[in-house]
């Protein structure tokens, strides 16, 4: 009944020359399987216990004597996420009715990319950018410090990057806005994002 570690959905290699099999190997291997063992830990003989991650999150989200299941459950999600928002054919722009969507609510492709950037770039410290979809139902992005997950604001999260340094310090050292470019340009799964957004307006 305990969390597992999910597989990468490509091979540890699958995303270079972007982003490294080291990176992806500690990011993976290490980070993210600590979480889910620091999770498993931390809900045993809980009344957390057999939830899902998602009730596990919305019931301790922004409550400091909970902080610590909270931090481990959204980083377990937050990363399985940011694993499939890549892709090692990704990049470029999306099709389709999500495409229409991006112009309608941003404006243009390139007003999105302007405001993903800059979220990402300008998250102080370790955190997330994401694109979601409002309680307004209009496109948005956002960004979130430490492990704060959209989801637990009523958000719908359909991409996500994290920009924590243990996601690129190894292949971009302290070149932020490097990762950032390569993340829209090369990985980004615009697949992913689609088929998130049909499931958060059915
Ligand atoms: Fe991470």
């Amino acid at each position: 009944m305990s969390f597992e570690l999910p597989k990468l959905p490509y091979a540890q290699d699958a995303l270079e020359p972007h982003i490294s099999a080291e990176t992806l190997g500690f990011h993976h291997g290490k980070h993210h399987n600590a979480y889910v063992t620091n999770l498993n830990g931390l809900v045993e003989g809980t009344e957390f216990e057999g939830k899902s991650l998602e009730q596990i999150m919305i019931a301790t989200a922004g409550k400091s004597d909970k902080a610590g299941i909270f931090n481990n459950a959204a980083q377990v999600w937050n990363h399985t996420f940011y694993w499939h928002s890549m892709s090692p054919n990704g990049g470029g722009e999306p099709t389709g009715e999500l495409a229409e969507k991006i112009k309608a609510d941003f404006g243009s492709f390139s007003d999105f990319v302007d405001a993903f950037k800059k979220a990402g770039a300008t998250q102080f410290g370790s955190g997330w950018a994401w694109l979601v979809v409002g309680k307004d139902g209009k496109l948005d992005v956002v960004k979130t410090p430490n492990a704060e997950c959209p989801l637990t604001d009523g958000l719908k999260p359909l991409l996500t990057m994290d920009v924590w340094e243990h996601a690129y310090y190894l292949d971009y050292q302290n070149r932020r806005p490097d990762y950032i470019d390569t993340f829209l340009g090369k990985l980004v799964n615009w697949q992913f994002a689609a088929t998130n957004y049909s499931a958060a307006t059915s």
